[in-house]
């Protein structure tokens, strides 16, 4: 396994024990640049046990290892964080990519947004954007 250092140095940055399980989820999370549904999870984990993969998620998105994001598809789906993100701080300001032929969604993490002035009179706690379109993948099997 040639991630092993980068998984428990991610692991240990983010306060996270390891276990067999979450090295083998964040191995699986580090290996694909496309967002991953809980469906996807339980399909290429089918010998785990679905509580223990949901509560690994759910601790990996509580630690700041991970992030949720929702693309108007009915499955919230899950990504890697940055480096900076923590337990009560997620920053992941990036858009997501949303390509309509293959369902798959994409981080877009060279990408800020842009900062919305929206009044005084609104606090801002996260700000969303989902691009649509056909990826770059897609494209290039036309
Ligand atoms: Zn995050
Ligand atoms: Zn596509
Ligand atoms: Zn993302």
């Amino acid at each position: 396994m040639k991630n092993i250092l980068k998984i428990e140095q991610l692991l240990k940055q983010k306060n996270i024990k390891s276990t067999a399980m979450r090295n083998m989820v964040l191995q699986y999370f580090l290996e694909t640049d496309i967002a991953i549904d809980l469906k996807n999870l339980e399909t290429h984990f089918y010998f785990s046990d679905k509580t223990t993969l949901f509560r690994t998620i759910k601790t990996f998105q509580e630690k700041g290892l991970i992030h949720a994001i929702k693309d108007g598809s009915n499955t919230t789906k899950y990504a890697l964080c940055s480096e900076q993100c923590t337990s009560d701080n997620h920053i992941d300001i990036h858009p997501h990519f949303y390509c309509e032929k293959c369902k798959q969604t994409t981080c877009l993490r060279l990408v800020s947004l842009p900062i919305l002035s929206i009044g005084n009179d609104f606090t801002i706690h996260s700000t969303e954007l989902i691009i649509k379109g056909i990826c770059n993948h897609c494209n290039s099997v036309a």
